[in-house]
């Protein structure tokens, strides 16, 4: 096992110093909590389903778009390296990028927004609180206690934003949520790496999808423009996309540099004792600068405009909401065409939050798969 009090700085969290696990375990031998923690994500069933949920294109549109599971590997990716340069926990940022999408529904934020809308009498439904949920309550792993008991600095990391109402149930790890204070830094750091890796990777997809046009970025989005004319005065031989590629490339170099640089310039410019100290703080300490920021942003309003509102993309997205509403109205009515074990936590838990988890928990095409199942009275099951 790696020492970590010889590469981390004494802001990071450490997994000697963790607040610890809700059901008391034995350390392990041969791992650190948070690499138990991550180990523990990876063997989850929730895991394993982010391969068949949308991040923006439908699971079925493409092989080679993300899915929930690549964008989540990215963000690890990301988190990883930059954790190494800031010297924090890069075991607990990456373990913090595995779970983040843990709670996504079916559909991207198409489906979610669907759920909630379905159970907006009923306490909403929001993907964050989800991945608590999962890690805390839903998985089925273990003989003694339900979820994953991961540590409170992993679930810490997993809630990203909070209610007032749901801060003020979930006790300590809500509690800053209401005094508006800051997570560690491996938490942070996770929330950027998310809009970093989004933000290119959707940018790749969507000239992959032919939905964004290379002249349209060109005029409207500088760093890429900026990046297009070095690549091509680099290399003016090179095919148009493959230089997009690299483009992409420099994009996310540009953007950690960016970001590393300023957070370590923030820090040192506070007396951190610990972590302790980090969580006491009422600003974020990592963050991009004023430039990178505005990069950023700019990236993110060309993608939100000529990508996540594209006249295809918002067709199946909204085919998608109907997929959910429909589903729910029917389970919701009916809870006895819920699989057993669903039914019978539905009469305990609550129907309408009983068929919120059962739907969530779909991939896309099991979620279609359903539907037919429901509602095609010549239905005939494929394998
Ligand atoms: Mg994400």
């Amino acid at each position: 096992m790696i020492k970590e009090n010889l590469v981390l700085a004494p802001y990071a969290c450490h997994s000697v110093q963790s607040r610890g696990r809700i059901f008391k375990e034995k350390p392990s031998k041969t791992r650190t909590e948070f690499q138990r923690d991550h180990d523990r994500i990876v063997h989850s069933g929730s895991f394993r389903r982010l391969e068949y949920k949308t991040q923006v294109f439908i699971n079925h549109e493409g092989d080679l778009f993300r899915t929930r599971l690549t964008h989540s590997l990215e963000v690890a990716q990301i988190s990883r390296t930059a954790a190494s340069r800031l010297q924090l926990n890069s075991d607990l940022a990456e373990t913090i990028s595995l779970a983040h999408d843990l709670g996504h529904t079916p559909f991207g934020h198409a489906g979610q927004a669907a759920l909630n809308d379905c159970m907006k009498d009923f306490g909403g439904f929001e993907h964050n609180l989800q991945s608590l949920r999962i890690v805390d309550k839903l998985e089925e792993q273990y003989p003694t206690f339900d979820g994953l008991n991961l540590t409170w600095e992993t679930r810490e990391g997993i809630l990203k934003h909070c209610k007032t109402l749901d801060a003020m149930r979930l006790g300590d790890l809500g509690k800053r949520f209401l005094e508006k204070t800051q997570p560690s830094l491996e938490a942070q750091l996770v929330n950027i790496a998310d809009a970093i890796a989004y933000s290119t990777h959707d940018l790749d997809d969507g000239l992959r999808s032919s939905f964004l046009k290379h002249e349209g970025l060109l005029s409207h989005v500088p760093i890429y423009k900026k990046y297009f004319d070095e690549v091509m005065k680099e290399y003016p031989q090179i095919t148009l996309r493959r230089a997009q590629k690299e483009v992409v490339r420099r994009i996310i170099g540009y953007l950690v540099d960016d970001l590393v640089t300023t957070s370590l310039e923030k820090i040192n410019s506070v007396t951190l004792k610990s972590v302790e100290d980090v969580r006491a703080l009422h600003t974020p300490l990592v963050s991009f600068s004023d430039e990178g920021l505005k990069e950023m942003k700019t990236l993110k309003a060309y993608l939100m405009d000529a990508l996540y509102r594209h006249y295809q993309v918002l067709r199946v997205m909204n085919k998608s909401s109907r997929v959910i509403e429909l589903l729910f109205d029917e389970f919701t009515h009916s809870p006895n065409l819920l699989p057993p074990n669903f039914y019978i936590r539905s009469q305990h838990e609550g129907v309408q939050r009983t068929v919120a988890d059962y739907i969530a928990g779909m991939t896309d095409r099991f979620a279609l798969r359903e539907y037919e199942r429901i509602f095609n009275p010549v239905y005939e099951e494929r394998n």
